[in-house]
Formats: structure tokens, sequence, C-alpha cells
């Protein structure tokens, strides 16, 4: 994984401005690791997809995370600062993913039901993110991923599962692929209600190149207009000349 340069950075926001959510997160995947075949990228678990976007923030942006969340109880806007190595739960991947490789295949036993189960990968993902709601996206989520299931010990249809066996389903998901759902604990400085936030860091990755690229474009369409210089050239120049050519040119 290396940096996203101020060329990556112009790509990963032009070229991903476009797709649906999952396609995005796979290309900047793609923008940071360009030696990995793209074919394998969407077989990655979505917990090893996020170890990824974590490391490519952290070497793009640095070691914190800053965002804000409006408190649920008194709807103040609240700025939080998290430690990227604080939400980080599971390994990283260190090389490409065969797309031809079995999936993750993990088993479940509750109330006499016998599951098995797929951890969830950016195909998954893809296949549900024209569902209205979060909730029956989870659960359209959760039922696309088992395998087999029987009932003691009979087999079953697939959609015949329970709603808390299906919970149990996603609580060993996670034990399996860590990195899947990382929530951070928020408690309001105002009211002191306290809540468990959900970090999706691939959106928070993609409004962050999105707000940098912006500044980029900005300095681009200025120091062009003035100088003639082309997009390029500008682009490599480090960070520190262009913002000293900036202020010479205000
Ligand atoms: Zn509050």
């Amino acid at each position: 994984m290396r940096a996203l340069a101020p060329i990556q950075m112009l790509d990963a926001w032009d070229g991903g401005r476009d797709l649906g959510r999952a396609a995005r997160a796979l290309w900047l995947i793609a923008i940071g690791e360009p030696e990995w075949p793209k074919s394998g990228l969407a077989r990655l678990t979505l917990g090893q997809r996020d170890a990824l976007l974590l490391e490519l923030h952290r070497l793009t942006f640095g070691d914190t995370l800053e965002g804000s969340a409006r408190c649920p109880a008194c709807d103040r806007r609240l700025d939080l600062t998290l430690e990227v190595a604080s939400a980080c739960f599971g390994p990283m991947p260190t090389g490409p993913v065969d797309p031809q490789a079995p999936p993750t295949v993990g088993r479940v036993e509750h109330d006499g039901w016998q599951i098995a189960f797929r951890v969830p990968d950016s195909t998954d993902l893809q296949a549900i993110e024209h569902f209205p709601s979060v909730d029956t996206a989870r659960e359209a989520l959760l039922r696309r991923l088992l395998v087999q299931v029987h009932q003691a010990g009979e087999p079953r249809p697939l959609n015949a599962v329970p709603e808390p066996v299906l919970a149990e389903v996603a609580m060993e998901m996670e034990s399996l692929d860590p990195q899947i759902e990382v929530v951070v604990d928020v408690v309001c400085a105002d009211c002191g209600h306290g809540w468990g936030l959900l970090l999706e860091i691939s959106e928070f990755l993609a409004s962050e190149t999105e707000a940098e690229a912006q500044r980029l474009l900005y300095q681009v369409h200025h120091l062009a207009r003035l100088y003639g210089w082309q997009e390029r050239e500008i682009l490599r120049m480090s960070s520190a000349r262009r913002k000293a050519y900036m202020e010479l040119a205000d």
C-alpha cells in the first residue's frame, strides 16, 4: 500500500465519483495497490478491505481520523478524533487475493440449528446496495451468506432460518473477520448520552479524498491560469512549493 500522491488523489476522486459505494472502495485500494490484479480485489473479505483502507488513510492523511457526529439524544454536533491504531482489529492482507480461491466458511450451532455461512466480500455488498433501508439490507446480506442450513440434522431451506439464529451468524462472522464492523464508543459532552458509532472507513476515506481533490483542483486552476503551467507539473510539485506559489499569487 502506498500513500495517494496528488495525481492519484485526483484519479481517486475522478474515477470514483460515479461508482457505487462498494466499487468506489475497491477503486481506492486499486490506486493504493496498483500491482495487485483488480480481479481479486472484490474477493477481499470486507474486514480485509477495511484494513487496507485504514492503512491507505494512515499513509495519506496520518495516524488520526477526524470527523463529526450528531448526538441522537440532543442533536448536538460533536467533533470526534480516533487513532487509526485503535480502529485496527484484523490482520491486513499482505498480497493479492486469488479470485478462484474458495471463500472463508464459518459454522454456527444454535437452538437446534446448524448453519454454514460465508464471510462477505464486496460482491455481496454490491448485491445489497439497492436496498432502501439498512435493516433490510443487513438481513438480505446475512441470508445471502448462508451456505448450508440444517435443523435437528435435517436439511432446511435457507430462508427458514429465524432472526435469533441469524444474529448468532452475525456474531460468529465478526469473530472470523474482526475488522468487518468497527464500532466506536461515543459520549455526548453536552447531555452525557453514550452510543456506539459505526466507523465506515470506506465512506470516510471517500469524503477525505473528495475534499483534498477539490483543494488540489482549486490550486491547479489558480496556478495554471496565472503561470500557464500544466496540471501534471503543478501536481508534481511538493505541497510546500504549491502553497508558496498560491500565497504569492494572492
Ligand atoms: Zn447529547
